[in-house]
């Protein structure tokens, strides 16, 4: 069994004009494919083949910086395809809104706080909202391909929205501007699929 890059749900051009079609495209089929198919490399003859990436991810402390760096590369899109979808889905609803409104105090706080672990994440990263597995939500933000489920992360749990702030992300569209690119993320974002990632 290998890994397999996804298909995206959506056309390159769909999330015009927060993203440009080019930067999916090059994104999805030359940066995303790239961790795919070396993750496979990586993992191929190992202990690790054949597990499921939420496995591999467990352990990557003890394994090679090539299964670290391309198995979180490999997850982390797979998110960021998903939590997104053509002008967006409106506002979080339902139990997850709750969830929101318990742990930051309102939506708006939330997006503030989420919003600022993207921009002053240095260097190349994620911005993430966290179920941790008391269920209580929580930002964090990771470096590299770094992700929750990591052992090596600061703040562990279930990813349920991530924001990737490699400039590779935005820098065709938005050059050094990346808080214009993190407030155009906002208008895209699919909130009943985070909401099922929330009730898993
Ligand atoms: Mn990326």
């Amino acid at each position: 069994m290998s890994f397999e890059l996804p298909k995206l749900d959506y056309a390159y051009n769909a999330l015009e004009p927060q993203i440009d079609a080019r930067t999916m495209e090059i994104h999805h089929t030359k940066h995303h494919a790239a961790y795919t198919n070396k993750l496979n490399e990586a993992v191929k003859g190992t202990n690790l083949d054949g597990k499921t990436i939420e496995e591999v991810l467990a352990v990557v402390d003890k394994q090679s910086a090539a299964v670290r760096n391309n198995g979180g590369g490999f997850y982390n899109h797979n998110l960021y395809w998903k939590v997104l979808t053509p002008g967006g889905s409106g506002k979080p609803v339902g139990e997850l809104k709750t969830a929101i409104e318990r742990d930051f105090g309102s939506v708006e706080k939330f997006k503030a706080e989420f919003s600022n672990a993207a921009a002053t994440r240095f260097g190349s990263g994620w911005a993430w909202l966290v179920k941790e597995n008391n269920s209580k939500l929580v930002v964090s933000s990771t470096p590299n391909q770094d992700n929750p489920l990591m052992p090596v992360a600061d703040v562990k749990g279930t990813p349920i929205l991530g924001i990737d702030v490699w400039e590779h992300a935005y820098y065709l569209n938005y050059q050094n501007r990346r808080p214009e690119y993190i407030e155009a993320f906002w208008a895209l974002i699919n909130w009943d699929v985070v909401a099922d990632y929330y009730k898993k």
